[in-house]
């Protein structure tokens, strides 16, 4: 296998951390991407992560804003090297009923959960079609496949990201980059933690696996879809979420 260098995008968060320790004990150098006004966060968060051999690292950008994401990625390319591997995982929710949603609700996660993968994928993009190897990792969710009540914003964000992989995947295929979306289902991080109890027991009940999904089993799809190996699966979208929603 080849050591490549991989960006996680909300690195520090709940399934952000699960995939970048995934994606370091397979052997790459991974950058945890975290909120600029979090780095006290995110430099405790090194300290604890860094165990073993893993080879982790910290980038500050707000991935909202395009020259953010510019500068965040020219430090890495010029104290690491080339990003081979994005994994686009920030995201925020902001639920309210249509009814009641406030421009800046839906204008936050449209941001932070959709132009975001523009701010950063253009950054890399270009580079992993010159250099002929790229992994482009979209983490979307069940509720952009299926609607939520509650979630406007959300699930127009969600199904819009991976209209975005669908383009960008063939853009790229020639090229060597796979571009795929994965679509959690409920995981088990503060994300849902601050969910009411009686919304997350009726959604459990609802799920044929009977549990909420592990970040760690986001972190192994991710990790699957960034292997060198798996060169033939592009514009996909990968649902993890314990059999709730099923498409043909
Ligand atoms: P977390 O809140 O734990 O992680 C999200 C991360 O994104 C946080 O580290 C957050 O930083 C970061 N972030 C938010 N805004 C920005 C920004 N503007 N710039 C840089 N970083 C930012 O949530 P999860 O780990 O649960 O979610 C990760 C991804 O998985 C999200 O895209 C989410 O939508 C998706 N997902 C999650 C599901 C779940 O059940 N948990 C289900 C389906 C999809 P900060 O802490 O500072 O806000």
């Amino acid at each position: 296998m080849t050591k490549r260098i991989a960006l996680v995008t909300g690195g520090t968060g709940g399934i952000g951390t699960s995939i970048c320790k995934e994606l370091a004990s397979t052997g790459h150098t991974v950058v945890a991407n975290y909120f600029p006004a979090d780095k006290e966060l995110a430099e405790s968060w090194l300290a604890e992560n860094k165990t073993g051999n893993l080879d982790l690292h910290i980038a500050p950008a707000d991935v909202t804003d395009y020259d953010s994401c510019t500068t965040m990625v020219q430090s890495i390319e010029s104290e690491l090297g080339p990003v081979d591997i994005l994994v686009n995982c920030a995201g925020i929710t902001r639920d309210k009923t249509l009814k009641r949603m406030t421009p800046d609700q839906w204008n936050a996660v449209i941001n932070t959960n959709l132009n975001s993968a523009f701010n950063v994928t253009q950054q890399v993009v270009n580079g992993m079609t010159e250099r002929g190897f790229g992994r482009i990792i979209n983490i979307s969710s069940v509720n952009g496949q299926k609607g939520q009540f509650g979630q406007a914003n959300y699930s127009a964000a969600k199904a819009g990201l991976h209209g975005f992989t669908m383009a960008v995947a063939q853009e790229t295929a020639a090229k060597g980059v796979t571009v795929n979306t994965v679509s959690p289902g409920y995981i088990e991080t503060a994300m849902t933690s601050s969910m009411p109890e009686a919304v997350l027991t009726a959604i459990v009940g609802a799920v044929p696996v009977g549990r909420m999904g592990k970040p760690e089993e986001i972190a192994y799809t991710v990790a699957w879809l960034a292997d060198e190996r798996n060169a033939y699966t592009t514009g996909a979208n990968i649902p993890v979420n314990g059999g709730m929603f099923m498409s043909a």
